[in-house]
């Protein structure tokens, strides 16, 4: 089982604003990265700053979490097109009995 998890991961670099800071002319002197992670808790936005390792976790479970939605979606069209056009689910496995011709006229 692999860990999944909804939301977004922010990581950013920071100037913290000293004039004699590298990081106030050197952009590969920044401080971080930080990393933040969004999600929806009952509908309510929650942000928590979490580590270097935690989001490498994080980034991993928020891909698996898009995968299982987008197989989801796709097994939800697939499953209302079996319903509402079933000829098409008996043209994947034709059998004789089941087959019905649109024949021109
Ligand atoms: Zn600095």
């Amino acid at each position: 089982m692999d860990f999944v998890a909804s939301g977004t991961l922010h990581s950013r670099t920071k100037v913290c604003g000293k004039t004699n800071c590298k990081c106030a002319t050197d952009p590969e002197a920044r401080h971080g990265p930080y990393h933040e992670w969004s999600r929806r808790i009952d509908g309510k936005l929650r942000h928590s700053v979490v580590s270097s390792s935690q989001a490498e976790l994080l980034r991993r479970a928020i891909a698996n979490h898009r995968e299982i939605l987008a197989l989801l979606h796709l097994w939800k069209d697939k499953t209302a097109a079996e319903i509402l056009n079933p000829e098409n689910g008996a043209k994947r496995k034709p059998r004789q009995s089941q087959r019905i011709n649109y024949e021109k006229t």
